[in-house]
């Protein structure tokens, strides 16, 4: 009891379980119980959603500024983002590419589903030169208010550095920013600690709404989304994080637990940053590298995200009787990298890129209904893996920093 009483993994952990349990009890109980769920149990983990919402806009622009002022030099911060960057580029990649080996090997087991009358609109593209011109801000406010990341990012990096080239005059600023911070983080510990009670309450009305599905005609599909998020969480990151972070793989995915769950039950990578931060900090990474890793991460890497739409794609390409070429593959991971980059962190945004992937191989869109019924499932594993890819990239970017600063200082 004491254990559980001191462990907050362990806390959710229960929580989790028990949210499956009681969800399946509701569904076994029929509609009005799964109504009830919905009504009545939902709201409470919508509340602490919007309170986790509520605060991450103040956390990323405090620590990022704080994170930015103490590398004290633009240039590092320049080779910071790179390395993060590149990093997350590369697991991406590598995360379609296991996608789409176990969708390939699984393709024969899907049940093909009727795929006339099938509707789905997809959302306009979004042209390359208009997302790079949305990356920056026209307005100090109107992003923090929409909580649009990329762009509370850049106001955080442009502030940083203002504060650096003001020097003496920027202090009063920088301990203004410095208090916040301590505020903030004191408000946001608060939230968490009852991290549980809200994984309950998202978890009920999910298994309660959806389990049937689950063991529907989509199990198989289902299942290799699964193996593949599961297989990269346990290969790519742990010897990323080995090799790289010169950490152990045991004690990295331990330490990532609360942020997995987390992000399992809430579907959003955003919402889920809060929780993702501490987890950092437990795991012994760098503030100053984490600050400005996770809310990057949570915005533009989304490795659970690209498994699944390639995942996808090989299954609706599989009911329209389609077989998809090698270059057809290659195009796959390239659009889903570039897709789920520009996925936002919050619930459900992967389906609505998987409508690009899709055209650039000219798969039919109106296939994203066939899955869409499980989206919520899909969802809630990709969110997962999109945490614990940005956990690894703060674990490994902050390990290569402090040796990096220690041989400078040896020579
Ligand atoms: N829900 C995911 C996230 O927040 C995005 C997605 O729908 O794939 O990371």
């Amino acid at each position: 009891m004491e254990k559980i009483k001191k462990s907050l993994p362990l806390q959710i952990f229960i929580a989790l379980g028990l949210g499956i349990v009681v969800g399946l009890i509701m569904l076994a109980a029929g509609e009005g119980a799964v109504n009830f769920a919905n009504e009545y149990i939902k709201p409470f983990g919508t509340i602490f959603l919007n309170l986790l919402k509520f605060i991450v806009v103040p956390i990323v622009i405090t620590s990022i500024i704080q994170g930015v002022v103490s590398l004290s030099d633009i240039k590092k911060v320049g080779t910071i983002g790179l390395r993060t960057i590149l990093y997350y580029f590369c697991t991406t990649a590598f995360a379609i590419i296991i996608g789409l080996i176990f969708a390939n090997l699984f393709k024969g087991a899907y049940a093909v589903l009727e795929t006339s009358g099938l509707e789905y609109e997809a959302a306009e593209p979004t042209k390359f030169m208009d997302t790079l011109v949305n990356i920056f801000p026209s307005n100090l406010f109107q992003p923090m208010v929409d909580a649009t990341m990329l762009q509370v990012i850049v106001i955080a990096l442009f502030v940083g550095f203002g504060i650096i080239i003001a020097g003496e005059k920027g202090l009063p600023f920088k301990t203004w920013i410095d208090s916040a911070y301590e505020v903030f983080m004191v408000i946001m510990s608060g939230i968490i600690k009852i991290t549980p009670i809200a994984v309950f309450c998202m978890m009920v009305p999910v298994v309660a709404s959806n389990g049937p599905q689950i063991l529907g005609s989509l199990a198989m599909v289902l299942l290799t989304a699964y193996i593949a998020y599961i297989v990269h969480v346990m290969f790519t990151y742990s010897i990323a994080v080995k090799t790289l972070g010169h950490m152990s793989p045991i004690a990295f995915l331990k330490g990532a637990l609360p942020a997995f769950l987390f992000a399992f039950s809430s579907t959003s990578s955003i919402g889920t940053l809060p929780v993702t931060m501490e987890c950092a900090e437990n795991l012994g990474a760098r503030k100053d590298v984490a600050s400005f890793t996770l809310p990057l991460g949570a915005t533009i890497n989304m490795d659970g995200t690209a498994i699944y739409q390639g995942v996808a794609a090989i299954f609706i390409a599989t009911c329209f009787g389609i077989n998809l070429t090698l270059g057809q593959m290659v195009t796959i991971i390239l659009t889903a990298t570039l897709a789920s980059i520009g996925t936002a962190g919050t619930p459900g945004a992967g389906m609505i890129m998987l409508a690009m992937v899709l055209q650039s191989v000219g798969l039919p869109v109106e296939g994203i209904a066939l899955i869409m019924g499980v989206d919520k499932i899909f969802d809630m594993g990709r969110t997962g893996v999109n945490v614990v890819g940005d956990l690894s990239a703060a674990v490994i970017i902050s390990d290569y920093e402090t040796r990096r600063e220690a041989k400078e200082a040896a020579k």
